[in-house]
């Protein structure tokens, strides 16, 4: 899978792509990442990328000249990317949309800055992605969240194959269950005896109910759409009306 990025700052990637999982997936070929200098689509000495809004107002937005330049130009180098835009206004990210990103060949993450782009460059948008609701001062950490959940969901992304499965937001819509590790017992709190019992049918169930509980406690709203069976979500519904005071999970 190839990543590609569009910015003014193409420099802030690589520190983190090259480090630790993401490092070592990328030096395995696992996935390619190419950061573009969105000024190298411009005509003026100055380099320019930006200017004053019409009808005034604070601040600078992006021109679109030097975004359609770039995106045409890139797109006609290799397969067609599929071209990611971020902004607060764009679809929620989560790891559903890190799933449908995962299946794709080639990706164009293109980041603003300032006070965002002049409106006409989403017309080369095939999606618009926000982190969330807060503005950043730039795209360019959104498409370093984009990458790292993304290429995390590629084979051979992770040490063990199986750890992208039983996590959190995983097929069947749940949080995590809780985990422990040495000591058993740390400052008065004891690891739940059955995770010491190597019964491993007995962990399962445990470990079921305890992604069950916590959903229910910290995001309720993810049970509605979770697969559950009656009982399940009967136990689901009892911990929501306990709330956190009466918390076990
Ligand atoms: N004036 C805009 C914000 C621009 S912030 C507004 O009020 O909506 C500058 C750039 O940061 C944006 O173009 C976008 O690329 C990025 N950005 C800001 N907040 C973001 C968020 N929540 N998710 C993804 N990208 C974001």
């Amino acid at each position: 899978m190839i990543f590609e990025t569009l910015s003014v700052f193409p420099e802030v990637f690589g520190p983190y792509l090259d480090a630790s999982i993401m490092g070592r997936a990328r030096r395995a070929g696992v996935f390619e990442f190419h950061a573009h200098d969105l000024r190298d689509w411009t005509h003026d000495r100055h380099r320019t990328v930006d200017d004053a809004p019409f009808g005034g107002g604070q601040g600078m937005l992006m021109k679109p000249a030097p975004i359609f330049e770039a995106v045409d130009d890139l797109s006609r180098r290799g397969p067609a990317p599929h071209v990611v835009f971020f902004s607060p206004c764009g679809r929620r990210f989560d790891q559903g949309v890190a799933m449908e990103l995962s299946r794709r060949e080639r990706v164009l993450l293109v980041c603003g800055r300032y006070e965002g782009m002049d409106e006409r460059a989403y017309a080369l948008a095939d999606d618009v992605v926000s982190l969330g609701d807060f503005v950043l001062t730039g795209g360019e950490l959104a498409a370093l969240a984009v990458i790292d959940a993304t290429v995390r969901l590629l084979p051979g992304a992770l040490g063990d194959e199986m750890s992208a499965v039983d996590e959190s937001f995983s097929f069947d819509g749940l949080l995590e269950y809780a985990q422990y590790t040495r000591p058993a017992s740390y400052r008065g709190m004891d690891v739940p005896e059955v995770l010491l019992s190597g019964d491993h049918a007995r962990v399962d169930a445990w470990r079921r109910q305890s992604a069950i509980e916590r959903t229910a406690l910290w995001r309720p709203d993810l049970i509605e759409s979770a697969r559950l069976t009656p009982e399940e979500r009967t136990r689901a519904l009892e911990v929501m009306a306990r709330g956190k005071g009466g918390s076990d999970a």
